[in-house]
């Protein structure tokens, strides 16, 4: 069983192969929503995502305040939207296009104030984890975790 470190409390932790195979070498490592909270609190805006080259759109959600299931693409995503609300952080869904290769790349979520993006995949559509692995190595300074699917199963 693979051992991954805790890139925010340094703890060691195991992932089943199964779930090992949904996580992202460049992403780093949380291994309970808690550290998941201190890695955005740790982020800091020292750029805007314009300067990387990403163009901000419309949000997809509704305007309305209150966001229901049908505003995101899964359940994990609706309460994973949930969770920054009670965790006091404000954030846009899908609102930055960042150009790679062959297409674009729209993360799940950006946290205003700490001018960081959060993916919240839970399994790889074809070619998915190579665009991200793009992503990656093409925006070196753009804070993007890769949130455990093991954690968002306990949103
Ligand atoms: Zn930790």
């Amino acid at each position: 069983m693979p051992i991954e470190v805790c890139s925010m409390c340094g703890q060691r932790f195991k992932v089943s192969t199964k779930d090992w195979k949904l996580t992202h070498h460049s992403s780093d490592k949380v291994d309970t929503l808690y550290c998941v909270k201190l890695w955005i609190e740790k982020r800091r805006s020292l750029y805007d995502p314009m300067e990387l080259g990403a163009t901000r759109i419309a949000t997809t959600t509704s305007n309305h305040p209150i966001k229901t299931a049908g505003d995101f693409r899964s359940n994990l995503e609706f309460n994973f939207s949930l969770w920054l609300e009670q965790n006091g952080f404000d954030y846009l869904y899908e609102n930055w296009v960042f150009p790679v290769h062959n297409g674009w790349y729209i993360p799940d979520f950006y946290i205003l104030e700490h001018g960081c993006f959060i993916e919240t995949k839970g399994l790889w559509a074809a070619g998915s984890k190579k665009k991200l692995t793009n992503i990656y190595s093409r925006y070196p300074s753009m804070s993007l975790l890769l949130l455990p699917w093991t954690l968002g199963k306990k949103l």
